[in-house]
């Protein structure tokens, strides 16, 4: 992949400590880039800037953009990452597995959202990416509330495209099929095979495949994308 011309930039990412969120940070790290990433729990990566930051709490996240920003200027590239499952049929949902699931992955993205956009409106530039999934687009039995937190996260890029489009920022929706993460190693095995028979593509994808995606669409080559929804699915959901 080209170099970034404009690295080193202050990229932070989301639930950066594992899985896909790990694979998007050394991407970006491997561009030349400043990385933060935030964690919850055990050990920050090596070679990378942690912050504690739990995506519910407003207040943890504030602390942790002044840490980055002390470490290293305005966040100008955000990937708002951090996701969880709480998978059950709509009978058996309970409304708190539904709120949980939207105030880390909905909401949360909306918090982390509204406190990097201050330091990027100063910039005037700036990148979101929204790590959603190909759930959010095609629905999935047993995960109503995550889908509805994945699309929502669709309605987040495309307002702020009309609300900062003309600032310098970007905000886009990169949409990833079936990952080898610990997300999908909890799926059982049969659920698996079934989920594999629908990919043209045959397989699951490794992290690294969607970091790559993210790396570009936060790069100068991708300003003029804005809005959009790139799927990284085998063909899962066939462009949408
Ligand atoms: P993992 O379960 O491997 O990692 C999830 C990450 O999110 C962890 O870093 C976790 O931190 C963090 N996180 C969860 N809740 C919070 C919270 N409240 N505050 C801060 N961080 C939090 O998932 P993946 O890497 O597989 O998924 C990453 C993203 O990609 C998610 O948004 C997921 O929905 C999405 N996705 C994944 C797909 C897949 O096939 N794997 C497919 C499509 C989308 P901690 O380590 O502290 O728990």
């Amino acid at each position: 992949m080209a170099e970034n011309t404009s690295a080193p930039r202050s990229v932070l990412i989301t639930g950066g400590n594992r899985g896909i969120g790990l694979a998007i940070a050394r991407a970006f790290e491997a561009n030349g880039d400043k990385v933060a990433i935030t964690y919850r729990s055990g050990d920050v990566p090596e070679g990378l800037f942690g912050v504690k930051a739990d995506v519910t709490d407003a207040a943890s996240i504030d602390e942790a953009f002044t840490a980055v920003e002390a470490a290293h200027g305005p966040v100008e590239v955000l990937v708002a990452n951090a996701g969880v499952t709480r998978d059950t049929l709509l009978l058996r949902m309970s409304e708190e597995d539904f709120t949980s699931v939207i105030d880390t992955n909905l909401t949360g993205a909306f918090r982390v959202i509204k406190r990097a956009s201050k330091g990027m409106i100063r910039l005037r530039k700036g990148r979101v990416v929204l790590i959603s999934s190909v759930v959010g687009l095609y629905g999935s039995p047993g995960q109503i509330n995550y889908a509805a937190s994945k699309s929502g996260l669709i309605g987040i890029a495309r307002s702020l495209t009309r609300e900062l489009g003309s600032r310098g920022i970007t905000a886009n929706v990169v949409a990833p099929g079936f990952i080898n993460t610990d997300m999908t190693a909890e799926l059982p095995e049969e659920t698996r095979k079934s989920y594999l028979s629908g990919i043209p593509a045959g397989r699951f994808a490794e992290a690294e495949e969607v970091a790559g995606v993210v790396r570009w669409v936060a790069s100068d080559e991708a300003a003029y994308i804005s809005g959009a929804v790139i799927p990284v699915d085998g063909g899962l959901g066939m462009g949408h």
